[in-house]
């Protein structure tokens, strides 16, 4: 393969952009994790953690993709046979309770069009009629990558509330954390789950679970087995910096650094930072005359625009010509939207003019893969950035 001048444009959501500093931090030599030094690298990433999640409570730190983590939410909380209610809101939520499935829990997932988010009163209707409290969780996606709908969470748990039902709330923001605002303890979640190859910037390898008192009290009663995932091999020696296994020592390097990035940038700066090109997106796509997958207003994705293809037109072949041309990755159509759906992601190490890259290469794209579409979307994304600025700067 010859030599591509200039960096790949990373634009999935998830993996994303690994910034620099991220990459200069975790290129050290690894130390050793039962080791005098490691204390204080452990305390670092588990309390930095908290910060990020905004919990008081407990941080778990896999060395594992996102989908370890579900899977730990799972296997801590609860015991073969339990019922557990889900809701689908795309292709995560689906794997999610394909997962609750292969574990021997029962999950009943309330279906839905992978084009808005959750419907709460739907929730707190199938909790109403559960009188014998057989549900023991609640388990729902935050953010669904393959949809770009953000889910209101604090209006899951008040009907969760409304209801008087004790299950456990489980939430899953492995694209949200980092990115979107997400309040652990405040919104009443019993067990976040995380991933760091999306907001927290970071490659691929690590993730967590933030867990509520009420979680770990749960976890003393929950029998599906669990080892390599189990909360309270961690607990323990993570109290002193420490983990029961190898963790993945640079990694951690750059958990450190990504969550000192954030906190220099500021949590709520980096959320109006996703959610302004987010807004420039959709003005991008509007002008496109493409139709955004999310139909509502209030749920839109501030990490990733899902755009549907105008009928008859492959988002394969269009992601190939972008790719080819540009040297630009767009986001696939996943599971029933395949071939259907590309996504724009525009998530973690991101600015104004990689946004503006970005939807040049699509508009682009669009021309060259002989799409149908209206010339103009780079322009209205411009003037969405700049009457931003000069609304904050005035
Ligand atoms: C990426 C993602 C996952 C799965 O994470 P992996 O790291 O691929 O295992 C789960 N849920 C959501 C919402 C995601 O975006």
């Amino acid at each position: 393969m010859p030599y591509t001048a200039g960096r790949h444009f990373l634009q999935i959501p998830g993996p994303s952009n690994v910034p620099d500093r991220i990459l200069r931090a975790i290129d050290h030599p690894t130390i050793d994790h039962r080791g005098p030094d490691f204390a204080q690298l452990g305390h670092d990433v588990l309390n930095g953690m908290r910060r990020v999640f905004k919990t008081k409570g407990a941080v778990m730190i896999y060395p594992a993709s996102g989908t370890g983590a579900w899977e730990a939410a799972l296997v801590n909380t609860l015991s073969p046979g339990d019922k557990v209610l889900m809701y689908e809101t795309g292709q995560f939520a689906t794997l999610w309770k394909n997962l609750a499935t292969r574990l021997g829990l029962q999950p009943e997932f309330i279906g839905g069009d992978w084009r808005r988010g959750i419907d709460a009163t739907q929730i707190e209707a199938k909790l109403n009629d559960d009188k014998a409290h057989a549900i023991k969780a609640v388990c729902v996606v935050h953010n669904e990558t393959s949809t770009g709908v953000t889910s209101k969470i604090a209006e899951v748990r008040k009907a969760i509330d409304r209801a008087q039902h004790p299950a456990l709330l489980l939430v899953d923001t492995v694209s949200g954390l980092g990115a979107i605002d997400y309040r652990h303890d405040e919104w009443g979640v019993d067990v976040t789950v995380a991933g760091s190859q999306k907001g927290l910037m970071l490659p691929p390898g690590l993730s967590f679970n933030a867990v509520s008192e009420k979680a770990l009290a749960a976890s003393k009663n929950a029998k599906l087995p669990r080892s390599y995932w189990s909360w309270d091999e961690m607990i323990g020696p993570n109290k002193t910096g420490y983990f029961p296994y190898t963790p993945a020592t640079n990694l951690l390097y750059g958990l450190r650094e990504a969550v000192a990035m954030l906190e220099e940038e500021g949590l709520d700066n980096v959320f109006k930072r996703h959610d302004r090109h987010a807004e420039a997106t959709r003005r991008a796509v509007q002008t496109w005359g493409l139709d955004i997958l999310c139909q509502n207003e209030t749920e839109h994705s501030s990490i990733v625009t899902a755009v549907l293809m105008p009928t008859g037109h492959s988002e394969v072949a269009f992601r190939k010509v972008v790719l080819d041309n540009f040297n630009m990755s767009l986001g696939s159509g996943l599971g029933k939207i395949a071939d259907k759906v590309f996504r724009i992601g525009h998530i973690g190490d991101f600015n104004d003019l990689t946004l503006m890259g970005t939807l040049a290469g699509v508009e682009m794209g669009l021309k060259l893969a002989k799409v149908p579409y209206k010339k103009g979307g780079v322009e209205a994304a411009m003037e969405s950035l700049t009457e931003n600025l000069i609304k904050s700067n005035s």
